[in-house]
């Protein structure tokens, strides 16, 4: 399987000044009724939708993302937007994955769901207790900001580096927690591989993407993002 990060550079060195404090006893599961955390979609909509000061008649979808392990998978082209809210000091962990199509021809047979997908899947993941607290516990060491650094921005936006980081395929060997989930998503969509994994801290509505954007920042053979819950804690204070 080819698996090529194009994308590598990084935004610069900065000194890696913070560490958070986490309870890996108050690890628990994301409640629906108190927190909210999903995205929302706008599959038909182009450009012009955004600009226009009117509104389009387009439909979008809202997608949950509360529980752990919950992921949806979607066209990258897409245009999309995050959104989050919950309990004070309370921070999800939340992980991007950035596809190709493989040029493996077999699995492109194979898969169910074919070569091309225009619409978007939900499902959930299980067994992620060691991934959530390998990225909570190891933050700033295993997963740092210098070893992984975002890009300054993204769809014009500036990214806070202490909540983001991205993974390029070239080092997944690095995080083998992290690399036992892009494994297990290209098992299950085997005609896609992982390109990149962005994993971002959400802990105010202001974290994340949410403005309307679409991915093709990240370059146009990224067919596919599949966005997960990867888990959440409570910061001690
Ligand atoms: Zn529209």
């Amino acid at each position: 399987m080819i698996c090529q990060s194009s994308d590598s550079s990084s935004s610069g060195v900065s000194s890696d000044s913070s560490s958070s404090c986490v309870s890996m006893d108050s690890l628990s599961p994301w409640t629906r009724d108190r927190d909210n955390n999903g995205l929302f979609f706008a599959p038909n909509c182009d450009d012009l939708c955004f600009l226009r000061e009117v509104g389009c008649n387009h439909n979008h979808h809202q997608v949950s993302l509360n529980h752990v392990g919950k992921y949806v998978a979607f066209p990258s082209m897409w245009y999309h937007h995050g959104y989050f809210s919950a309990k004070r000091r309370k921070t999800v962990i939340q992980a991007q994955l950035f596809a190709m199509h493989t040029s493996n021809p077999t699995a492109q047979r194979s898969t169910r769901l074919g070569t091309k997908m225009d619409t978007f899947i939900e499902g959930r993941m299980d067994r992620l207790d060691e991934l959530t607290k390998d990225l909570a516990g190891n933050w700033n060491t295993t997963y740092s900001k210098n070893l992984f650094p975002p890009a300054k921005s993204f769809d014009g936006g500036r990214v806070n580096p202490e909540k983001n980081r991205h993974i390029p395929s070239d080092k997944y060997d690095q995080v083998p927690k992290l690399e036992n989930l892009v494994r297990m998503f290209e098992r299950k969509f085997n005609h896609l591989c992982i390109d990149s994994v962005w994993v971002l801290q959400k802990e105010t509505c202001e974290d994340g993407f949410q403005g309307w954007h679409r991915d093709f920042a990240l370059g146009t053979k990224i067919t596919t993002t599949i966005v997960i819950n990867v888990g959440s804690y409570t910061a001690q204070g």
